[in-house]
C-alpha cells in the first residue's frame, strides 16, 4: 500500500491527503470543485512550511513531499493505479453510494474503498459496489495530522484481509486505530453529536455564555477543547448533517439544536466561514 486516492479536498480531505503525503504515500486529492483544490494545495503547502519551521519535518524533504500530492477534478485519472482511495465528501448517503459506485467501475480490482464517513453505514455503502468486501470506514478527525485514532468500522460484507489492510495503513499514517462494529455515528460521533448539542441548548436557553459552557467542560471535565469551539472546528453545516442522521436512524435525543440550525441557515458555519459559535474575523 503506498498510492492513495482521497475524493473531497474540504476540511478533512486536504488534511488526510497532506498527513499521507508526509507518511510517504504518493497521494492524489480528487475534487470536483477547483476552487477546493486551489484552497486544499494552499493549506497544505502553508501546514508543511509550518510544520518545518516547528521542527516537526526535516526542511529538505519539503520538495519531496510536496512532489508526493497531485491535484486534479479528473476522477478516472486520479485512481487508475491506486491502492486505497478515502471518500471524504459531504456527509449524503446518496453522494457517497454514487461515488462508490463510480469507483467500483474505475478503480483496478485490488483497490480497497474506504470512506470517511462520521455516522454512515460501511454496509449500504460498500453494498453499491461490486467489490463490498474490499469497502470500509476509516473515520479519521480534525485535525488530520495531529490527531491520533482511526476509527475503524466493517461493513457487514467486509473481508479480514481488507480490515487488516485498513489498520496497517493507520498505522503506516502513524495513528492509533480502535475496531467499532456498525452503529449509526460509531463510539466518537455518537458521543460527540450529544454532548456538542446539548452545548447548544444550553447556549439557547441561557444557560451560560457560550465561552463559559466551553470553560466549564474543560476544566471541570477535563477535556482539551470546549464541546462549542469543538463544532466551529468541525464546519457547524457539516455537524449539523451528522446529527440530522444521527436523529433520524437513533431517535429523539439527537434532535438537532435550532441554534445549529440557526447558525447554518444563516451562513455562520464556524472557523472555516469567519464565524460561529465564536467570531474569527477579528
Ligand atoms: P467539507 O464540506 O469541508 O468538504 C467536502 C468536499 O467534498 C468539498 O470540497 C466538495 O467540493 C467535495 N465534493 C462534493 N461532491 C463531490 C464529488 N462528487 N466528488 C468529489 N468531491 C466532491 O466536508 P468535511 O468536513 O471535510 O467532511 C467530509 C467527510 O468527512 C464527511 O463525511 C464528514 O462527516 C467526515 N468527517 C468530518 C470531520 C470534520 O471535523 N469536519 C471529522 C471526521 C469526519
Amino acid at each position: 500500500m503506498n498510492s492513495m486516492c482521497v475524493v473531497g479536498a474540504g476540511t478533512m480531505g486536504r488534511g488526510i491527503a497532506y498527513t499521507a503525503a508526509i507518511n510517504d504515500f504518493k497521494v492524489i486529492l480528487n475534487d470536483v470543485s477547483e476552487a477546493s483544490l486551489t484552497n486544499a494545495r494552499e493549506y497544505i503547502e502553508l501546514t508543511l512550511e509550518k510544520s518545518a519551521e516547528k521542527g516537526f519535518i526535516d526542511p529538505s524533504k519539503l520538495y519531496k513531499i510536496k512532489e508526493n500530492i497531485a491535484y486534479t477534478t479528473d476522477m478516472e485519472a486520479a485512481v487508475s493505479n491506486v491502492d486505497i482511495v478515502i471518500e471524504a465528501v459531504f456527509e449524503n448517503i446518496e453522494l457517497k453510494i454514487n461515488i462508490f459506485k463510480k469507483l467500483d467501475e474505475l478503480c483496478p480490482e485490488h483497490t480497497i474503498l474506504a470512506t470517511n464517513t462520521s455516522t454512515m453505514s460501511p454496509t449500504e455503502i460498500g453494498a453499491s459496489t461490486n467489490r463490498p468486501e474490499k469497502c470500509i470506514a476509516m473515520h479519521f478527525f480534525n485535525p488530520v495530522h495531529k490527531m491520533k485514532l482511526i476509527e475503524i468500522i466493517r461493513g457487514l460484507d467486509t473481508s479480514d484481509e481488507t480490515m487488516q489492510i485498513a489498520k496497517q495503513v493507520g498505522e503506516k499514517l502513524g495513528k492509533e486505530t480502535v475496531e467499532v462494529n456498525e452503529f449509526p455515528g460509531f463510539v466518537t460521533s455518537r458521543m460527540n453529536c450529544l454532548i456538542g448539542n446539548e452545548a447548544m441548548n444550553m447556549l439557547m436557553e441561557g444557560v451560560a455564555s457560550a465561552e463559559d459552557i466551553d470553560k466549564a467542560i474543560k476544566l471541570g471535565l477535563n477535556h482539551p477543547m470546549g464541546p462549542l469551539e469543538l463544532a466551529d472546528l468541525v464546519g457547524l453545516d457539516s455537524r449539523l448533517r451528522n446529527v440530522e442522521y444521527l436523529h433520524r436512524t437513533l431517535g429523539e435525543k439527537f434532535r438537532p439544536s435550532p441554534i445549529l440550525v440557526k447558525y447554518v441557515k444563516a451562513g455562520r458555519l464556524g472557523k472555516k466561514s469567519g464565524k460561529g459559535f465564536y467570531n474569527y474575523n477579528k
